[in-house]
C-alpha cells in the first residue's frame, strides 16, 4: 500500500505549472527530524526517484522549465521541493507565507515548516483577498489559463488553500490538506483535528457536483489510475 502527496504538472498557457512539489531531494538524503518522524507514524514511501525534480523529466520538461509553482500550503511534505525549482516564483496565499516566516508557533502543525524550503529566497507571487466566486466558495482567480482558482480553506495550516483547475474534461478540485474526502474508515473529529474544519463541505460539494472530479493532496495512487485528471 502506498500514499503520497499529490502534485500536478499544469501545461498552461505561461508553460507548465507544478502545484505542490512533494518532498525534494535532499529530504530523501538529508531528512530533517520532523520528516523522520512523520515516516515513522504515516506509510509515507521514501524514494528519490518519486521526487518532482524526476517525475518532471519523465513528463518530457527539465526541471528548469517549471517557471511557476502553486502551493497549497507550505508543510514539508508539499513545499520541500522548492530548492530543485529555485528559478520558479512561487505563487501562495499571504496567509501561508506570514505563518511560515513570523517565527511563531501558533499551532502544532507550524512545527511542519522547515526554514531550508525557502532558503535559496524564492520569488513569491502571494495573494490575499478572494474576490472572486468559484461556485459557493470564494475564490483567488490566479492568473493564467487553463481558468484556475485558489480556493481558500484556512484551518489545516494558518493560510492553507485548494486549487479548482479547468481540464478538457470539466472541473478538478484539488482539496489540498484540507479534507480526506474518500476516508469513510476515520472518525469525523479525527479528521477535523489533523486537517481542520472544511471536510465536511468538500463532501457535501462532491455529493452536489458527482460531474466533477475531487481529490485531496494525500491519496492511493491507484485513484488517479481510475480516475484520470486527463487522459
Ligand atoms: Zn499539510
Amino acid at each position: 500500500m502506498k500514499t503520497g502527496t499529490l502534485c500536478l504538472l499544469i501545461e498552461s498557457d505561461q508553460g507548465p505549472i507544478l502545484v505542490d512539489t512533494g518532498l525534494g531531494l535532499r529530504d530523501y538524503f538529508q531528512p530533517t527530524w520532523f520528516t523522520q518522524f512523520f515516516r515513522v507514524i504515516t506509510i509515507m514511501p521514501f524514494d528519490p526517484n518519486e521526487a518532482a525534480f524526476h517525475q518532471v523529466q519523465k513528463l518530457g520538461y527539465q526541471p528548469e522549465d517549471i517557471k511557476n509553482i502553486i502551493l497549497t500550503h507550505m508543510h514539508f511534505d508539499h513545499c520541500g521541493g522548492l530548492p530543485d525549482f529555485p528559478h520558479a516564483k512561487v505563487h501562495m496565499h499571504r496567509r501561508e507565507y506570514d505563518a511560515f516566516t513570523d517565527g511563531k508557533i501558533l499551532h502544532w502543525d507550524e512545527y511542519a515548516y522547515i526554514p531550508r524550503n525557502i532558503a535559496h529566497k524564492p520569488d513569491w507571487i502571494l495573494y490575499k483577498d478572494a474576490k472572486d466566486k468559484w461556485y459557493d466558495f470564494d475564490a483567488i482567480r490566479l492568473p493564467f489559463e487553463p481558468e484556475m482558482y485558489f480556493i481558500p480553506l484556512h484551518g489545516h495550516s494558518r493560510g492553507h488553500c485548494g486549487l479548482a483547475i479547468k481540464t478538457i474534461n470539466g472541473w478538478f478540485f484539488h482539496g489540498g490538506d484540507a479534507g480526506a474526502v474518500y476516508n469513510n474508515e476515520t472518525p469525523a473529529w479525527m479528521i477535523r483535528w489533523a486537517l481542520g474544519p472544511h471536510d465536511p463541505t468538500l463532501r457535501a460539494f462532491m455529493k452536489a457536483h458527482p460531474e466533477f472530479l475531487v481529490a485531496n493532496s494525500h491519496m492511493f495512487p491507484e485513484f488517479f489510475e481510475q480516475h484520470p485528471i486527463v487522459e
